[in-house]
């Protein structure tokens, strides 16, 4: 929004005419009004300052020589007060000598000229004076509205030094970084960035200084910055030069710690499965993919059990859809309770279909710890009325255990221990079955276990 002083059409130059000559009083108001302007008349220095703080004019054309208070006298009671300090004034004298134009000049005046007054002289000097009058009050106008939008905005903004030490801070600068007002000019960036960021911001001003052309090359980037409390934050960081020959540089920071959270929070949510609250299959995918390379950097063994419900489907169609859920978040919270170390994952793949990751973890172990599993989901004593396996709910346990080398593919591996739960479950459900790359086969079962 553009402030009210700003508006578009130009109001008409109100000009404050002062002497003790009725004459002259009426001669210049005709002329002045002839211009076009509004005019004001006093015949006095006292009653000039009253209507110059009331009317507070654009222009005031003042007489020297006057019984009573002078003109000089009066120009400097103006020039005192804030609200007509800033009125130029025009002398009009007819002790046109040096020392009198000196000493109107030395009292505030804008300008003089010399009586007897030609009157072309004096409208081109009123305008003259107008024009310069706009000019300034334009630019006033225009650093008030640029102050008015640094201040309040909501990036923060810094003019920086070429040896980076931080001139100017605005408000929202020094909110995002914990610091008071003016508390931020004479902090070096090393302080906020750290010196290795710092550094490499220090070289992209030396490089600018070099070649103006590389200014372009400024781009927003994140940076961590340091709060004054001693947290790091996330922020949007874009450095422009703004004065090549001051050396300064605008810095423009934008807080996106809140961002930052949501973004966490997404992803996090976007690696666990609703339902239960595990790992979902993506976070498997990406935790199998690292281990994997892991291990093949390790040496170590890298374990996989795929586990199925038995009778799911019949177990839904007899106890209802809710009911299966929460089945489901129960064998997922066995789960979990088995997936222990760091590098320990358990997740839902998919359906009533779990997974579970052991790395450093060779077959034996991983089959001692799959049959476990599937007795702990078997002691849950979760009813399944209908099984033809088991009055309680079971699962299919598909062990398979690698050493994986740049020979072994992830997917072959995957499908190897989902070959092992299927065969389980041909075998009669409720077991878990394992095999090694070499193909080696392992089968256990809550009633016997076979190696
Ligand atoms: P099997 O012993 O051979 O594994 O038989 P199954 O019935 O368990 O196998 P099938 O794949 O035929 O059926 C899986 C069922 O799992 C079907 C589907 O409705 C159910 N299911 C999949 N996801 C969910 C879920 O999120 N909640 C519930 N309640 N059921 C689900
Ligand atoms: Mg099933
Ligand atoms: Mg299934």
């Amino acid at each position: 929004m553009i402030p009210p002083s700003a508006s578009a059409t130009p109001r008409t130059p109100a000009i404050l005419i002062v002497d003790d000559a009725p004459d002259h009083l009426g001669a210049l108001r005709a002329m002045m009004a002839q211009q076009g302007y509004q005019t004001f008349i006093a015949t006095t220095g006292e009653r000039a300052i009253t209507i110059a703080r009331r009317v507070y004019p654009d222009l005031i054309l003042l007489d020297v020589v006057m019984p009573g208070m002078d003109g000089f006298e009066t120009c400097r009671r103006l020039k005192e007060h804030p609200n007509t300090q800033h009125i130029p004034v025009i002398f009009m004298s007819a002790r046109a000598d040096t020392d009198d134009i000196v000493a109107g000049f030395d009292s505030g005046a804008a300008d003089f000229i010399g009586k007897p007054l030609r009157m072309g002289e004096v409208v081109a000097r009123v305008r003259a004076q107008l024009h310069v009058r706009g000019n300034s009050q334009a630019q006033k106008e225009q650093t008030d509205r640029l102050r008015t939008i640094v201040n309040s905005m909501d990036e923060g903004l810094m003019v920086i030094e070429g040896d980076g030490r931080l001139q100017y801070a605005n408000p929202a600068a020094e909110r995002h970084l914990g610091y008071g007002p003016n508390e931020l000019a004479g902090v070096m960036l090393h302080e906020l960035l750290g010196t290795a960021v710092a550094a490499d911001y220090l070289r992209y001003f030396t490089a600018c200084e070099e070649d103006p052309g590389h200014a372009s090359a400024a781009s927003a980037c994140e940076v961590m910055v340091r709060h004054r409390d001693g947290a790091q934050r996330a922020m949007d960081f874009s450095v422009t030069p703004m004065n090549a020959i001051e050396r300064l540089y605008v810095g423009l920071l934008h807080d996106i710690t809140r961002h930052k959270q949501s973004e966490t929070a997404l992803q996090q949510a976007a690696m666990i499965d609703q339902l239960t609250q595990i790992a979902n299959r993506r976070r498997f995918d990406t935790f199998l993919d690292q281990e994997w390379h892991r291990a093949m950097r390790s040496g170590q063994p890298l374990s996989l059990v795929v586990l199925d419900v038995d009778h799911f489907k019949l177990y839904n169609d007899t106890l209802g859809h809710a009911a299966g859920d929460a089945c489901l978040q129960q064998v997922a919270a066995a789960l979990q309770s088995r997936a222990l170390r760091a590098t320990d994952l358990a997740a839902r793949y998919g359906g009533e279909e779990f997974v579970l990751l052991f790395a450093d973890t060779p077959l034996a172990a991983a089959l001692t710890l799959a049959e476990s599993i599937r007795a702990l989901i078997e002691s849950l004593a979760l009813p399944h009325p209908r099984s033809s396996t088991s009055p309680w709910l079971t699962v299919s346990v598909g062990v398979a255990c690698i050493t994986p080398t740049q020979y072994d593919r992830i997917d072959q591996f995957f499908v190897a221990a989902d070959r092992m739960m299927y065969a389980a479950k041909e075998a009669g459900r409720n077991r878990v079955m394992a095999t090694t790359a070499e193909g080696q086969l392992w089968e256990s079962a809550s009633s016997h276990m076979m190696m």
